[in-house]
């Protein structure tokens, strides 16, 4: 019996182990729900919903052609050895997984187990990630290579085995996990990664690259993918492909004398994003410490011994008294994603204005959003809270981020009602709001809304100065050459 084991590519198409697999015999498809995954910081009941709608549509699409998903709760590899001993496995297939802490121990057992009985892990890479890398000199023509092999054919048809016990999915309940409070979350699975992934290309994109870092217009001219990408609903290579012949056709139309100008240089952007998501995957692959340690070993001690629990906490109800830093985390609490500007935005209030460690922030953040990717979500922390030593110190200001990217207020007073009437003027600073306007905004500033945490200036001034006393050091120089060796994109990374 060859199996199948799904990890984070919950789909039908594109799925080469499925493929090989289901050509060699009898093949069993199994989701192992596990425990310390589940119950990790990390892990939210959002993800779980999403995740078993994933799960249905795959056991449907499994269905049609002969297989069929089964499930099971537990530690691995226990599990495999309760599956093997039912029906002897000759060889287990799965996708590599540039996972947490815990995936890379249980892949680390699994693989152990595996030899113990003489059974090949066929681990086939995804999202562009190279495993072994020995130096990242010439990563991107690997991952172009990769690339220009040509997504994985669906198989015809699965001999499903019949003496192994097909179980049931698992809701949040089973594991004593509150059913999720987030409304307008996302449809999981394969279907409507491809609708989403559609709309983008063919209606929503045009104007991508100008309207991305406003959370007033990103949520509908980005493309929305992320989550369907780190779950695995729609390959890397099927987004690839689709983008590709959008590009084609388009350039077919400039060069028939109308030119899709705007559309070309968002899908360009869009492109380089997608290779952003494999090269930060990378990062984690290639040193797996920096989910817990900093990437940059000269910032150890900059923030570990000033938590402030109060400040985070916080910064943790969207109640800073900073409307759009609130706002976005009231946004996140609802629907799971927030554009990338404005998730800079929080990690760069958090790590310098509260001067918070970016460990206990990235795990509440990781919680939140629906995509959370480990390899780009902890590479882009670092970036961020400035601990890499290689990227430039971008510290926000959550006031000029909303002159920038909510003039008038409208994602604020969407996502904190109690400055609903606060006029424009106000929007970004309406603790500067005199009484008297106060009073007619119906927002007493320290009653309905909060004073700001800190203030800016003077929280900026102090963070900017510290970080620079360590970056000037030459320990600091040093160190950087060595993450720049290691980690350091080879082509210059502009934009973000
Ligand atoms: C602190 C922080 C944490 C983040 N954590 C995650 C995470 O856990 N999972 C995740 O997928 N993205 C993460 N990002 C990157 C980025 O914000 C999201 O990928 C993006 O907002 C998702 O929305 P979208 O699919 O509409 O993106 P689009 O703007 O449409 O981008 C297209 C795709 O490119 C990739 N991408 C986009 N921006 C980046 C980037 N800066 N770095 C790497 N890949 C990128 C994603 O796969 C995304 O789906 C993080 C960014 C920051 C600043």
């Amino acid at each position: 019996m060859q199996l199948v084991w799904f990890k984070r590519d919950l789909r039908i198409a594109d799925h080469a182990p499925l493929w090989h697999a289901a050509r060699l015999g009898p093949c069993l498809c199994l989701y192992v729900y596990e425990p310390e995954l589940i119950h990790s910081q990390e892990f939210d009941a959002s993800h779980l919903s999403f995740i078993n709608e994933a799960l249905a549509e795959l056991d449907d699409q499994l269905r049609k052609v002969g297989g069929q998903l089964t499930y099971r709760v537990g530690r691995m590899p226990e599990v495999l050895d309760e599956i093997h001993q039912a029906s002897p496995v000759e060889a287990l297939w799965s996708h590599q997984e540039t996972g947490n802490r815990i995936t890379y121990d249980r892949d680390r057992r699994v693989a152990l187990w595996a030899a113990k009985h003489d059974i090949a892990w066929h681990e086939v890479p995804q999202n562009g990630v190279i495993r072994r890398l020995k130096s990242r000199d010439g990563w991107s023509q690997q991952r172009s290579r990769w690339l220009e092999q040509p997504p994985a054919a669906l198989p015809e048809s699965i001999h499903s085995p019949r003496d192994v016990a097909f179980e049931r999915q698992r809701t949040a309940a089973d594991f004593g996990l509150t059913e999720t409070e987030k409304t307008d979350l996302p449809q999981g699975g394969e279907r409507a990664g491809q609708q989403v992934l559609q709309s983008f290309l063919y209606q929503r994109g045009e104007h991508y690259s100008r309207e991305m870092s406003s959370p007033v217009s990103a949520g509908n001219s980005c493309s929305r993918l992320s989550a369907y990408l780190a779950w695995g609903c729609v390959s890397m290579k099927t987004v690839e492909y689709a983008l590709s012949a959008r590009q084609r056709e388009l350039r077919q139309r400039r060069s028939g004398g109308r030119t899709p100008s705007a559309w070309l240089k968002s899908l360009q952007a869009y492109q380089s994003r997608l290779s952003w998501h494999c090269h930060f995957m990378q990062k984690l692959e290639d040193q797996p410490s920096i989910e817990f340690e900093n990437m940059s070993r000269a910032y150890d001690g900059l923030r570990e011994d000033e938590f402030n629990q109060q400040y985070f906490e916080a910064w943790c109800r969207g109640q800073t008294g900073y409307p759009l830093v609130d706002a976005c985390m009231r946004a996140l609490h609802r629907h799971s994603w927030i554009n990338f500007r404005m998730r800079a935005m929080l990690v760069s209030f958090a790590s310098y204005h509260l001067w918070l460690h970016w460990r206990p922030t990235a795990l509440y953040l990781a919680q939140h959003f629906l995509d959370f990717e480990p390899g780009i979500h902890f590479s882009q922390f670092q970036m961020q809270a400035g601990t890499t030593g290689i990227n430039t110190v971008r510290i926000y200001s959550p006031v000029k981020q909303v002159l920038d990217q909510d003039p008038q207020g409208e994602f604020i007073r969407k996502y904190v009602p109690e400055l609903s009437e606060v006029p424009n003027e106000y929007i970004a600073e309406p603790h500067k709001m005199p009484v008297m306007l106060q009073s007619a905004a119906g927002c007493q500033i320290g009653k309905d809304y909060p004073k700001p945490i800190v203030e800016h200036t003077m929280a900026y001034r102090s963070a900017r100065a510290r970080i620079d006393v360590i970056r000037r050091r030459d320990a600091s120089r040093t160190e950087a050459k060595r993450v720049m060796q290691r980690h350091g994109s080879r082509k210059r990374m502009r934009g973000r």
